[in-house]
């Protein structure tokens, strides 16, 4: 039998594997994806847990409109359609207060629903509202669709691609004090109704970098950024975005094979040259070689301690990426079948159909409730002993109001409710903490959501689905601790630091071996923005020429230290 080869074999067919395959066939490459499960995707996935009622067990917003990819990879060709959403967001607390905090196609009705519960609107967020639609997206790309600069560039923090762009439209606000603060302190500074600040520190904690770490006051905030210029999901939902990027893919050529699970990356004199399959891969060649590198778009300590293998680098190396930590970011996800829409206190004034929030986060009482669940995810590292509303907000997702697709007509899907929790490895109780007490945590954020939406009770609710941070491990090998960013998002762990210094440009200490995962940066959220970022490191080493089609970022600053755009 011939033997496989290709100019790149891709391992794993996630968000980033499927994209990273979809450029360079774009350049002209052969590229084979090869992926463990029946379907790729990976946290890119809808279920219709009953037949009809699609619902979401990891991804569900669309953060990333401002990626280079959707025209680069051309995706409203390959079947890619965004519902835009009128209203995002809202907010309600347990003491019978509900607005509707409208979206970037609503100027105004925050406003208005604030006022019309005594709550003059002021806010850290009006800064932001002074910007265009223009200037933030260019933010966004100098933050998330910029490869990090190269680890020993000596760069000001006030000078990284994210404060230059700060400064360039809100210069009369800058001050070096804001690169060293968190999002909590911004927001104390800034924002006078606790709800609302409790609001933001949650939007924040759901999206990006969590709010109370220092130095990533951007960061955080670049999370509900991206949320809100996006305005919006995929209709049919978040896999429909994954099939449009691996549609893209072979239509240039990318060979996607299914229930491949690799289980080595074959590495010969410090060179990766190709992938052994596991013995159970449905496809009979078991070697499939890689004529210029090898992708590995799997997590970082399974490509290097599984596949790879510690007998390809040193002890040191070995030891620094199991030390990665995978701390936060994980979600207990609830997925609720009803009839009607939960009325916030009965305030159906303010949330009407056609401007339905298409989330709101409650109980948003007081600072208390968040920071009692950043110590329950991040300090005791277990569920909370008493579950009672302090530890247990929601935010409560409603895509179907805008997307008829996701149910039958006369049914609603509440989905996902996402509700924070520690991972499961570094749960002290031990990984099946969570899962132990499934249905007395399901049991308390229904009772929670009847308090704040007294609909929300009886035969209004007609089925109730769970995926936990563990379900969501044994669904996708590579979501390691449900954690959905993978590695935290802390000043250590982002651009130069992330993972690692050493693999934070993509490459690796093994010749033509990449990575090209949510661990790296910029970590989380399917953005498109790991593959694209990694695009401008394969140019730079010589391995693919794109066409005209192709733009890099301003920002991006290659091994040299130069920095080819104009950045001002
Ligand atoms: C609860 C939750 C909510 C989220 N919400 C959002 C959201 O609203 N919006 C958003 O954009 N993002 C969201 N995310 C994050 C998003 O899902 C991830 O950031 C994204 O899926 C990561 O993509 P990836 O390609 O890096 O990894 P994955 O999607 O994990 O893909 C890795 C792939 O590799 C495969 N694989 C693993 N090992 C092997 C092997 N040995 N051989 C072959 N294949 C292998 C896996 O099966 C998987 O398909 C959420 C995540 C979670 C968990």
């Amino acid at each position: 039998m011939e033997e496989e080869h290709f100019d790149f074999v891709v391992v794993g067919g996630g968000h980033n594997g499927t994209t990273i395959a979809a450029y360079l066939s774009r350049c002209g490459h052969s590229v084979c994806v090869l992926e463990a499960r029946p379907e790729c995707g990976g946290g890119q996935e809808n279920t219709e847990a009953r037949p009809g009622f699609r619902i979401d067990p990891h991804a569900t917003y669309l953060y990333g409109a401002a990626a280079p990819g959707f025209e680069q990879l051309e995706l409203w060709r390959y079947g890619f359609r965004q519902v835009y959403y009128p209203s995002m967001a809202g907010l309600a607390t347990l003491d019978g207060k509900a607005a509707n905090l409208g979206g970037r196609f609503t100027p105004g009705l925050a406003e208005e629903s604030l006022r019309a519960i005594g709550v003059e609107p002021a806010g850290g967020g009006e800064i932001f509202q002074t910007l265009g639609p223009a200037a933030i997206k260019e933010l966004l790309r100098a933050l998330f669709w910029t490869p990090p600069h190269p680890p020993d560039a000596d760069v000001e923090p006030g000078d990284q691609p994210w404060w230059q762009v700060f400064r360039k439209h809100l210069g009369g606000v800058y001050s070096d004090r804001l690169t060293e603060m968190s999002y909590v302190d911004f927001l104390d500074e800034t924002v006078p109704w606790e709800p609302m600040r409790a609001f933001a520190a949650f939007g924040a904690w759901y999206c990006g970098a969590h709010p109370a770490w220092d130095g990533m006051l951007l960061q955080s905030l670049g999370g509900t950024l991206l949320y809100s210029y996006s305005s919006g999901s995929p209709r049919g939902g978040i896999h429909t975005y994954a099939h449009s990027i691996i549609r893209a893919a072979l239509a240039k050529g990318t060979r996607i094979l299914t229930n491949a699970p690799v289980g080595e990356i074959i590495v010969r004199n410090g060179r990766a040259v190709g992938v052994r399959l596991d013995d159970d891969a449905a496809f009979p060649e078991k070697t499939i070689w890689a004529d210029k590198a090898v992708i590995s778009a799997v997590d970082v300590q399974r490509t290097f301690l599984d596949l790879v293998g510690r007998q390809h680098f040193d002890a040191g190396f070995a030891q620094r990426v199991s030390d990665i930590s995978l701390k936060g970011g994980s979600l207990y996800v609830l997925s609720v079948i009803c009839r009607e829409l939960p009325r916030y206190h009965g305030r159906e004034e303010w949330f009407p159909e056609e401007v339905y929030p298409s989330c709101v986060i409650t109980p948003v009482d007081s600072m208390e409730n968040f920071n009692a669940q950043t110590r329950d995810a991040y300090s005791f590292k277990r569920m909370p002993d008493k579950l009672t509303p302090e530890h247990l907000t929601m935010m409560v997702c409603t895509h179907d109001v805008y997307d008829p697709t996701r149910c039958p007509e006369g049914y609603h899907v509440l989905s996902p409710i996402y509700l924070e929790c520690p991972p499961p490895e570094y749960d002290v109780t031990g990984p099946e903490g969570w899962n132990r007490r499934k249905d007395e945590v399901t049991k308390a954020a229904l009772t929670l959501l009847g308090e704040v939406a007294p609909n929300m009770r009886g035969a209004n609710i007609v089925e109730v689905f769970v995926n936990t941070p563990l379900d969501s491990e044994f669904r996708n090998a590579g979501m390691t601790g449900g954690n959905w960013y993978a590695a935290r998002q802390d000043a250590d762990q982002w651009a130069s630091n992330r993972p690692l210094e050493e693999l934070s440009r993509y490459r690796t200490p093994i010749e033509n071996l990449y990575m090209c995962h949510q661990t790296m940066h910029p970590g989380g959220l399917c953005l498109m923005a790991v593959p694209y970022n990694l695009m401008h490191i394969l140019i730079d080493d010589g391995l693919v020429e794109p066409g005209s089609w192709w733009y890099p970022s301003p920002w991006y600053m290659n091994d040299r230290g130069s920095v080819a755009g104009a950045a001002s």
